[in-house]
């Protein structure tokens, strides 16, 4: 099997794992308990939090734990909105992960505004074009930092400094690129940061939301004392501490992985094209996550591409995993224009850490297969 699918989630790292066991069969206690047996979770869990700030050069306080990047997108949203009692919008791109949309049309049922920008033709959200749209008063804009569908990575610091030029608080669904490509969250200067560990090596079900010091968002879940008081509920001490552990593993293996991934993709177009299958790549040509390939093939249908390749032991993605439910064509190629040819015959490779070359090649062979009518 060549699983070819990691922006839907990523296989646990080998050491992520093994440090994650003790904290699951020994050192099971609840971290806020007063005895000693609850030590042990206590320091991994601040151990876990350093490891995570440290990665992204945020400070350990900054740094909340979440069920992973549903919940820090719900949280971000709603819990921005509700602070704000005069109900100011919402601008949010066109081409959000529906964790982000689907909080926005809840707090738009509750009466808050909420405004979309398109991203150009090759998915970039510009500054310029987040201007044009700041025509009321705002309270959030949430730009994501890199698309989970075609992969293009947004200008992050710029687009953040046009919101704060406003006095509007700035979140990215980092959910993509954390632990993929380089993040210091005090250089892009960004209010809130979302992030999930199944993305990066790390186990399912956990992960965090940066919240820079001194932003008051409402409470996410109310309860406990635990996260400052601001996340209620027992910490998931086996998932962060696997997270942390995968996070660093990642960040510091990602020049290695960067560039075994770009040489993976240019090898699988380079085959498709001397095959001389007709395709497009969708995206930012210079701006793109690592291993991400949104490739559109007229004439093809993407989902029946997917059940043969699938028939070769190859997985890969149509859109969003949580969106192959649905047939109609993606609002991600929507957002970008792209026309229903190209859309209804478009498939999403995402290469990883565990991925080899050899894997590019075959994938592309089995392209080449299908393209050409031999199938499996
Ligand atoms: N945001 C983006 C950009 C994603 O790709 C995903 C997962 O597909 C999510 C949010 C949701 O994250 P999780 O699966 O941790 O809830």
């Amino acid at each position: 099997m060549i699983y070819a699918d990691n922006a839907a989630t990523t296989r646990l790292d080998d050491d992520a794992f093994e440090a994650m066991k003790p904290f699951l069969l020994d050192s099971y206690g609840n971290p806020s308990q007063p005895y000693s047996f609850a030590r042990a979770p206590k320091k991994a869990l601040r151990q876990a939090r350093e490891t995570v700030a440290q990665c992204i050069g945020a400070d350990p306080d900054e740094i909340f734990f979440t069920s992973g990047g549903t919940e820090s997108d719900n949280w971000a949203v709603k819990g921005s909105a509700l602070m704000d009692p005069e109900k100011k919008a919402a601008i949010v791109s066109a081409f959000e992960h529906h964790a982000v949309l689907n909080s926005c049309a809840a707090i738009s049922r509750m009466g808050y505004p909420v405004v979309f920008v398109r991203p150009d033709p090759d998915g970039i959200v510009t500054a310029e074009n987040l201007e044009k749209h700041l025509t009321r008063p705002t309270r959030l804009i949430s730009v994501m930092y890199a698309n989970n569908e075609i992969g293009s990575i947004q200008p992050i610091a710029e687009l953040c400094k046009t919101a704060h030029d406003h006095g509007v608080l700035f979140h990215t669904d980092a959910v993509q690129a954390v632990g993929h490509v380089p993040i210091n969250v005090h250089e892009l200067g960004v209010d809130m940061l979302s992030a999930s560990a199944h993305k990066f090596n790390g186990p399912k079900g956990v992960g965090f939301l940066y919240i820079r010091k001194g932003i008051d968002i409402y409470p996410h879940n109310d309860g406990g004392a635990q996260e400052s008081g601001r996340r209620a509920g027992t910490e998931n001490v086996a998932g962060i501490v696997g997270m942390a552990a995968a996070l660093k593993k990642n960040t510091d293996l990602m020049k290695e992985t960067s560039e075994k991934l770009a040489a993976m993709e240019q090898l699988l177009t380079a085959k498709l094209k001397s095959a001389g299958v007709d395709f497009i790549r969708n995206g930012s040509p210079e701006h793109h996550l690592p291993g991400l390939l949104s490739l559109s093939f007229p004439g093809l249908e993407g989902e029946a591409l997917l059940h043969r390749l699938d028939l070769m032991g190859i997985c890969v993605a149509t859109g969003a995993a949580c969106d192959s439910k649905e047939t109609q064509i993606s609002h991600v190629l929507q957002a970008i224009g792209l026309d229903s040819t190209h859309a209804r015959g478009t498939i999403r490779i995402s290469f990883g850490r565990y991925n080899e070359i050899s894997d590019a090649e075959a994938v592309a062979a089995a392209i080449v297969k299908v393209a050409a009518g031999r199938f499996a």
